[in-house]
């Protein structure tokens, strides 16, 4: 079998801080039936060491980035996995990024630096008689790997791919840590992964890398603009016959209405309500005329988040309700607090809690998704699946996969969700009352969840389309 070496800073359920992790965590079960196995590298954090099974050492490096290591193969939740046992980077308590002052790592280049090292000796030299024909790398942490690849012996002999799954983050570093980073000094130029006088691993992944997919067509797009490339759109224009858009898919099993354990299992709509008075009563509210909407979310800028706190007053007139799951930044976990305790139609839960994530899906009548980019977002998928109509920005991924519920589409039987574009106060409060005209109509609003909950939201379009990208990429062989 034709073998990718994937390397992700983090891979569900072992460990996860976003949709990286679910997309790394599905993609090698949906890959296998394409002819194509998938072995994850992922560095040693301890949730990792601990989840790890029989562990098989396959390499051992003396001097890496600043202590000794070893990868160790295994398995772990139904994944091959090679792990980068080096405790004097990855054996922390706490945040996988963030050191306990809430501020990234000081070592966090080197953590990933060596990470993505380690790949490229892996992809390189092989492990265990396997050796891959694709490396396919995630995001900046796993950016530098086709740059060290492409400086190796036999590193020229595999295909690299990499990822974005998030252009904000650029995994940038002083030049001052160029040899610390066993980076090679003349890559250190505009043309290589040098920023504005800084290295960044993304940049020099983004022209290192055979291909560089990114995680919706909507996406690929926009990354070539000022407006979302986030200083690299001009890189991702040079490259734009190199660039795909693959839409992320959900994992089917785990995310499945009618055999989720967290809820009172359904299949059509009307199957909802049960789990929508649970999750009312589990939060506190009382039930009003209009929808009962929900927020699964990192509370960050990019989320649109502050701007449905301005807009809360729209829901509150219909009687419309609001329950939110987030954590992030502390001023807007505060704000969020201080609506729950002013306005009786919304609670608030601050914090990470996958199962409440279910029982949110299961019970909402709508998921809202307001955010300023989206390269392709998941929680909107879930709705989707589980009749949570989605209320959304008509950016990245949310634009490939809500369908408004205009009077074309309604007329057509393809509506499924809401869309509203500019993402702003106005356009936000519109949308908001459209979805509960949309739900005042009860047959209307069946149909839409009923479109929802048949759209394919799983991996059976993206995975021949990863596949035919490793099949060119790893053709090079
Ligand atoms: P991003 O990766 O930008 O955070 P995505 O929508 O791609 O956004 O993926 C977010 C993932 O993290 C989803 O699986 C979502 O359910 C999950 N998630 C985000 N915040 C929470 C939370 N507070 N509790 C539980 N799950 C969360």
């Amino acid at each position: 079998m034709k073998t990718v070496l994937s390397v992700a800073s983090e891979v569900a359920p072992l460990i996860k801080t976003g949709g990286l992790a679910d997309v790394t965590g599905a993609l090698p079960g949906a890959m296998r039936p394409e002819g194509w196995r998938l072995v994850t590298l992922l560095p040693g954090y301890p949730a990792v060491m601990k989840a790890l099974k029989s562990p098989r050492v396959v390499r051992r490096e003396r001097a890496c980035f600043g202590g000794g290591a070893q990868v160790l193969a295994g398995r772990a939740a139904g994944l091959d996995l090679l792990v980068l046992d080096a405790p004097h980077l990855y054996e922390r308590a706490g945040s996988i990024y963030l050191g306990p002052d809430g501020k990234d790592w000081p070592d966090n280049a080197e953590r990933f630096a060596a990470l993505s090292w380690v790949a490229a000796r892996l992809a390189a030299e092989g492990f265990e008689d396997v050796k891959p024909q694709v490396l396919h790398a995630h995001d900046w942490q796993g950016g530098l790997a086709p740059v060290y690849l492409g400086a190796m012996k036999g590193g020229r002999d595999v295909g690299t791919l990499l990822t974005v799954h998030n252009i904000a983050f650029h995994g940038l570093a002083p030049a001052s840590k160029l040899a610390a980073l066993k980076l090679p000094k003349d890559g250190f130029t505009p043309d290589g992964f040098e920023y504005w006088g800084k290295i960044s691993a993304l940049k020099g992944g983004l022209i290192a890398a055979d291909r560089i997919s990114t995680v919706s067509p909507t996406y690929a797009r926009e990354l070539m603009t000022p407006e979302f490339g986030m200083g690299l759109d001009g890189v991702l224009r040079q490259r734009a016959g190199d660039l795909t858009g693959i839409l992320n898919g959900i994992d089917e099993d785990l995310w499945n209405p009618a055999a989720d354990p967290e809820i009172v299992p359904y299949r059509t709509p009307a199957g909802k309500a049960k789990n929508r008075r649970a999750l009312l009563r589990e939060f506190g509210l009382e039930d009003g005329a209009g929808p009962l909407c929900v927020v699964v979310s990192r509370l960050t800028e990019q989320k649109g988040l502050d701007l449905l706190l301005g807009a809360l007053d729209v829901l509150a007139a219909r009687g419309g309700r609001l329950a939110l799951l987030g954590s992030g930044s502390p001023d807007l976990e505060t704000a969020w607090r201080e609506a729950a305790a002013r306005l009786p139609g919304v609670a608030v839960r601050i914090g990470y809690d996958e199962a409440l994530a279910h029982r949110m899906m299961g019970g909402a009548d709508a998921i809202l998704v307001p955010s300023r980019f989206e390269p392709c977002g998941l929680t909107q998928l879930y709705g989707l699946r589980y009749g949570a109509v989605p209320l959304v920005a008509d950016t990245g991924g949310l634009a490939d996969t809500v369908i408004d519920a205009n009077a074309a589409a309604m007329a057509m039987g393809v509506a499924t969700g809401v869309k509203f574009a500019p993402v702003e106060a106005d356009p936000l409060r519109f949308a908001l009352s459209r979805l509960c005209d949309l739900h005042a109509d009860r047959k209307t609003f069946t149909t839409l969840q009923r479109n929802a909950m048949k759209q394919p939201v799983g991996w059976a379009a993206s995975a021949p389309q990863y596949a035919a990208l490793y099949d060119r990429i790893g053709g090079r062989v």
